[in-house]
């Protein structure tokens, strides 16, 4: 699906681990162990600790199949297309390794996986970390040694160091009949507040500038918790993050109401003002079948306080077009809508049929054809709304992060720009010296349709 998110691609998560295993290079004695790790962020988290728990036991990583003597093959099973990838990625495994042991969201349906790769050593489902561990000294023994044994102190990390994902919770309680996140990965479940900021503060110690909360729904974040100790745990968990001196960047945060209590927060610099808010289309009959609540209206409402309390806010958000049922009048609302709300950045899906999801059974499918037309109408659009406001970005200075150098210039991310799925911020000059973390002052000379062209002021 070349339209959907990058987040969404698992080629794009490769890359990012083949960056970085070639960091953790394995020694020549030690059991090795291959990770290909496919899906989205919140899936990349899970690889990470997977390899944070291997290293620890003595396990080296290996960046190809070749050196490894068994390999991971981290699923994701959000679309029937990504499935496809999963099966393939799988296939290509066994082809160039033959060892080969299967996690991630794909592994809730074990009997998928080895009705096409019976070859398959071991099947696990979502944060089943043990049993992947369980099945590596299966088929790989540990053999400790106490001069390689040595973890990192925040763990071994496939996103580049200077920004790092924390997962602050599992599942979800909604039941969007477009998504089968709940069947596949439960109920919400939150980790502790203490375990997350001891998580946090690890890696800011380890030098990490950039906090990227994820989850399937931030903003019920400890919402679970029996004795919770306030109403809305995530405004605590902000709250704190935000005092560790990093960027803290929110991301897949639902528009509850008390939305409103973390933009105060932003305002003050505590929190990124960003904010990462799927609403996934404006007609409420839409999302009345979508089971999301029909409330397109107060959203706008929603976005014009957000936007008094924090006028640097940036939105990002996700849409589906082609919804079962849609009609021409519906999908107008929805551009219509977002001419009203000028989002800064937006994603948008085109709808498919996934396997056990309830829109599935819903009357009316539209055609590929209305889905493809509907979907460029709309990315003309969000196009348009994200030039003219990258534009009016033109002769200010910005902070920027530094996240790559190479002999032409420095490619930076901006408080507006979250890793992998939005913009950069070039700089095409003062760039020399600078290394991946930096910290710089830019003045902007140049807009694209997303990203930003300047000048380094503050060297
Ligand atoms: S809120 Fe997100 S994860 Fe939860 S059911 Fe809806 S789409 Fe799926």
């Amino acid at each position: 699906m070349a339209q959907n998110p990058p987040d969404l691609r698992p080629d794009r998560a490769q890359a990012r681990l083949d960056r970085d295993l070639s960091t953790v290079r394995a020694g020549r004695d030690q059991p090795t162990i291959g990770m290909v790790s496919l899906g989205c962020p919140k899936a990349l988290v899970d690889s990470e600790r997977i390899l944070t728990r291997l290293r620890a036991e003595g396990y080296g990583i290996s960046p190809d199949y070749s050196g490894a003597d068994a390999v991971i093959v981290n699923t994701c099973g959000f679309l029937d297309s990504a499935k496809a990838e999963s099966l393939d990625a799988i296939g290509e495994a066994l082809t160039a390794n033959g060892r080969v042991i299967v996690t991630g969201c794909l592994g809730a349906e074990p009997d998928y996986i080895t009705g096409a790769h019976p070859r398959v050593l071991a099947v696990t489902g979502p944060h089943q970390y043990e049993q992947v561990l369980d099945a590596v000294h299966a088929a790989v023994p540990p053999d400790p040694d106490p001069f390689v044994d040595l973890l990192p102190a925040s763990g071994v990390k496939l996103t580049p160091r200077h920004y790092s994902y924390l997962k602050i919770s599992e599942g979800c309680n909604h039941k969007c009949k477009f998504c089968v996140i709940p069947d596949m990965r439960g109920r919400l479940a939150s980790r502790p507040h203490k375990a997350v900021m001891r998580e946090a503060e690890k890696l800011v110690d380890s030098g990490v500038k950039e906090l990227l909360v994820i989850s399937q729904d931030t903003s019920a974040y400890g919402t679970d918790w029996s004795d919770r100790p306030s109403k809305f745990p995530i405004l605590d968990l902000a709250r704190d993050l935000g005092r560790l001196g990093a960027w803290v960047r929110m991301h897949y945060v639902y528009p509850y109401p008390h939305v409103r209590e973390l933009v105060p927060m932003m305002a003050e610099g505590g929190v990124l003002p960003y904010l990462d808010i799927p609403f996934q289309h404006a007609h409420p009959d839409t999302l009345k079948r979508m089971a999301r609540p029909a409330a397109a209206e107060r959203t706008l409402d929603e976005i014009a306080a957000w936007r008094r309390a924090c006028p640097d806010i940036t939105l990002r958000s996700t849409f589906i077009v082609g919804y079962p049922g849609e009609t021409e009048d519906e999908f107008q609302t929805l551009l219509d809508w977002l001419d009203e709300a000028q989002l800064d950045r937006v994603g948008c899906f085109q709808y498919e049929n996934v396997a056990g999801a309830r829109s599935n059974a819903l009357p009316d499918h539209v055609p590929d054809e209305v889905k493809q037309e509907r979907w460029d109408r709309f990315m003309e659009k969000a196009q348009a709304i994200s030039e003219a406001k990258l534009a009016a970005k033109v002769g200010t200075r910005l902070t920027a992060l530094v996240d790559a150098v190479d002999e032409e210039g420095a490619t930076c991310r901006t408080a507006a720009d979250a890793p992998e799925i939005d913009g950069n911020l070039f700089v095409d000059r003062g760039f020399e010296g600078l290394a991946p973390g930096d910290m710089i002052e830019v003045e902007v000379d140049e807009a694209g349709e997303y990203d930003l062209w300047g000048a380094r002021v503050d060297a």
